[in-house]
C-alpha cells in the first residue's frame, strides 16, 4: 500500500488554473503508476475568491491548508481586481496564507537546464549546469520589524524608518533549514549578511556559526551581500546553498532567477517549523504571476508549476527519487526541443500548455 498524501490545491487566477491542470494530470499519472496516492481538495484564493466570497482567502481555506500535508498554489491577481480595496486585494490572500501557516523559509532553486542555457542574459559558460538553492528568511527582518513608519519632523520635512531585527530563534531555525538542505546536496552553505555594517546581521553571522557546530559535515562560508550580488552574476556556480535574510534574499533570488532566463521555469517552496512528529506546513508555487496577457489561451508554460510539484515530493514527502524523475522528464522534454512561447528561441517546436504536459507524462511513462 502506498501512503496517501492530503493535498490542498489553490489554482488561483489567470494562468494559475491552466498550469495547475497539468500538475493534476501528472499527479493522476503518479497514482496510476502506483507511486503514491493523493487525496486532493481544491479551493479558491485571490481574485476568484473575491468574486465568489468577497475576500481573497477565507478562514475555511486556511483551516484546510493547515490540515493538508502540503499546499500547491498557482498564482493570484490580475487587472480585474486592480481597484478592489487594498485590504482585500488578491495578494493579501497570498500574504495571509504564508503568515497563517508560519512559512518562514522560502526556497528558490535556480537551475539552468542545458537546453535553455542560451536563454539566460549571462554567458552560456557562466550558467550552463547551474544548480543553486537560495534559502530566504520570510517572516522576519526589516519587512516586519517594529518600530516602522513615517513621521513629520519638528523643523519640517519627514523621517521614514524601518527596523532590521532578528532574534536567536529566528536565525537558528532558518540556519538549520539551510544546513539540512546543504546536507542533501553538495554540503556547502554560504550565509550572506552585511556584518561589517549592521549589528543585527553580525549577530546573524554569530548565530549561524553557533548552529554550524551541529553540522560538522557542512562547509560553511560567509559573504557580504554586496559581494554576493556581484558573485551571483560573475560566477554563480561557486554556490551550492545560500541562506540569507528576508530583504537580501528577496533581491538576490530575483537576480539569481535571471541566470535561468525564464520566469516560466522557476519553482519555489515555503516551509514552516517542524512539529513534534516531524511534520511541517508547506506551500509550493511557481515564482511567476498570473500572466494576464496570455491567460485563457493555452499558451502558459506549466514547467515551473510541475517543478514545484517535484519540490513538494522532495521536501514534504522525502520522495527524492520521484522528484528526480520528474525533473529528469522535464529536462528530456526540453532536450527534445519542445518549447512554450516564453522559452522559444530560433530552434525548437512551439507547443501549448497541454502539449507540454502531455510530453512530460509521456516521458515519465517511458523512463
Ligand atoms: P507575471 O509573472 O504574471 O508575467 C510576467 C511576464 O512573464 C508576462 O509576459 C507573462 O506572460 C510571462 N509569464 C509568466 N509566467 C509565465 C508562464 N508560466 N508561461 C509563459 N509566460 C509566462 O508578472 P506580472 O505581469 O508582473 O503580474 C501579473 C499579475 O500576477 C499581477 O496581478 C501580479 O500582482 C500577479 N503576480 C502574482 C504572483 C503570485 O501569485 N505569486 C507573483 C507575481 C505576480
Amino acid at each position: 500500500m502506498v501512503a496517501t498524501k492530503n493535498i490542498l490545491t489553490l489554482p488561483g487566477d489567470g494562468i494559475g488554473p491552466e498550469v495547475m491542470g497539468e500538475v493534476r494530470r501528472v499527479m493522476a499519472w503518479m497514482e496510476q503508476a502506483g507511486v503514491v496516492s493523493f487525496e486532493i481538495e481544491e479551493d479558491l484564493i485571490g481574485g476568484c475568491s473575491i468574486d465568489a466570497y468577497g475576500e481573497p482567502l477565507r478562514s475555511e481555506t486556511i483551516e484546510k491548508a493547515k490540515r493538508a500535508d502540503a499546499v500547491l498554489l498557482g498564482a493570484v491577481g490580475g487587472p480585474k481586481w486592480d481597484d478592489v480595496d487594498f485590504e482585500i486585494r488578491p495578494e493579501a490572500g497570498l500574504l495571509a496564507i504564508r503568515k497563517e501557516l508560519g512559512l518562514f523559509a522560502n526556497l528558490r532553486p535556480a537551475i539552468v537546464f542545458d537546453a535553455l542555457a542560451d536563454a539566460s542574459s549571462l554567458k552560456h559558460e557562466v550558467v550552463s549546469g547551474l544548480d543553486i538553492l537560495i534559502v530566504r528568511e520570510l517572516t522576519g527582518g526589516i519587512y516586519f520589524g517594529e518600530p516602522r513608519g513615517v513621521e513629520d519632523m519638528p523643523g519640517g520635512g519627514k523621517r521614514g524608518f524601518n527596523t532590521l531585527l532578528y532574534t536567536t530563534p529566528e536565525v537558528d531555525r532558518i540556519a538549520r533549514v539551510g544546513f539540512e538542505l546543504a546536507l542533501k546536496r553538495d554540503k556547502r552553505l554560504c550565509s550572506i549578511d552585511k556584518a561589517n555594517v549592521l549589528e543585527s546581521t553580525r549577530m546573524w553571522r554569530e548565530e549561524v556559526v553557533r548552529v554550524a557546530r551541529d553540522y560538522p559535515d557542512v562547509d560553511l562560508s560567509h559573504m557580504l551581500v554586496d559581494n554576493a550580488a556581484m558573485q551571483l552574476v560573475r560566477a554563480p556556480k561557486q554556490f551550492d546553498v545560500i541562506v540569507t535574510t528576508n530583504m537580501f534574499g528577496d533581491i538576490l533570488s530575483d537576480a539569481a532567477s535571471m541566470a535561468t532566463g525564464s520566469l516560466g521555469m522557476l519553482p519555489s517552496a515555503s516551509l514552516g517549523a517542524l512539529d513534534a512528529e516531524g511534520n511541517r506546513n508547506a506551500l509550493y508555487e511557481p515564482v511567476h504571476g498570473t500572466a494576464p496577457d496570455i491567460a485563457g489561451q493555452g499558451k502558459a508554460n506549466p514547467l515551473a508549476m510541475l517543478l514545484s510539484l517535484a519540490m513538494m515530493l522532495r521536501y514534504s514527502f522525502d520522495m527524492g527519487e520521484d522528484a528526480d524523475r520528474l525533473e529528469k522528464a522535464v529536462e528530456n522534454v526540453l532536450n527534445s526541443g519542445l518549447r512554450t512561447g516564453d522559452i522559444m528561441s530560433d530552434v525548437g517546436k512551439l507547443v501549448g500548455t497541454v502539449d507540454m504536459g502531455d510530453a512530460v507524462i509521456a516521458e515519465l511513462s517511458r523512463m
